[in-house]
């Protein structure tokens, strides 16, 4: 039998992963899985839970009390969280605000990759987030690093959120994502960087479909094994 198929999207915030992961599983019938839905659903729950984000020890105790799981729906990538769907409340800015903090504790990330690592095991998938190529799926078949200009980046945000009804302004998503990269970027533990065999997408001059058919030119050499 054929080994299963990966496909690591990692990249700065907002590059629009999601966007190009939902598209090429949805073309290959691939699962998608999106990592960062985790680190969100993980802050989201200390949050409500109001817990000291600088208590380190709070939270790797907590961690046994929160149980993340994805159903999946038209491509579309549905999170759990202790059984309730938080989808949409993962994507608001408080969140968006303390995530990158949450997703930088070694014992967080120690349990989520134990989690995604389980699931691309057996099943061809598309997963995005900040690590995939480099630490979650070392081996993958095929790996892209996704970047764009960080105006453009804040501008496609603000319109999606605006569109959702989200009262935030281009300034504050602009410091958002700003701060995240510096965080990712920076972080003693697994932080964001290219995997060396990861393939660069610079997608802030491309469409929607020309940054899938980009992604699919990196793929051919595998669809012959699905
Ligand atoms: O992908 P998204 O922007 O939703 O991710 C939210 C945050 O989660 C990122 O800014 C990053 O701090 C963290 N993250 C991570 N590793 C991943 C995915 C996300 O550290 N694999």
């Amino acid at each position: 039998m054929n080994k299963n198929i990966v496909v690591a999207i990692d990249g700065y915030s907002s590059c629009g992963k999601s966007t190009l992961a939902k598209a090429l599983a949805k073309k290959l019938h691939f699962i998608y899985i999106d990592s960062g839905a985790m680190y969100r659903a993980v802050t989201l729950y200390f949050l409500r839970n109001q817990t000291d984000l600088n208590n380190h020890d709070l939270i790797i105790d907590a961690l046994e009390h929160i149980d993340l799981n994805f159903h999946s729906r038209d491509y579309q990538s549905h999170i759990l969280l202790n059984g309730e769907e938080v989808s949409e409340e993962i994507r608001q800015m408080p969140v968006s605000d303390n995530v990158s903090k949450i997703a930088s504790i070694k014992e967080v990330r120690q349990a989520m990759v134990k989690q995604q690592q389980k699931m691309g095991k057996t099943k061809n998938m598309v997963m995005d987030g900040r690590d995939i190529g480099t630490v979650v799926f070392p081996d993958a078949q095929v790996k892209l690093f996704m970047t764009a200009d960080p105006k453009i980046r804040a501008e496609r945000r603000f319109k999606e959120l605006s569109e959702k009804g989200e009262e935030v302004s281009l300034e504050e998503i602009f410091e958002n994502i700003a701060r995240r990269d510096y965080i990712d970027t920076t972080r003693e533990e697994s932080p964001l960087v290219r995997a060396k065999d990861a393939i660069i997408l610079d997608n802030t001059n491309l469409s929607e479909e020309e940054q899938l058919a980009f992604a699919m030119e990196q793929l051919t050499p595998f669809l012959d094994k699905i």
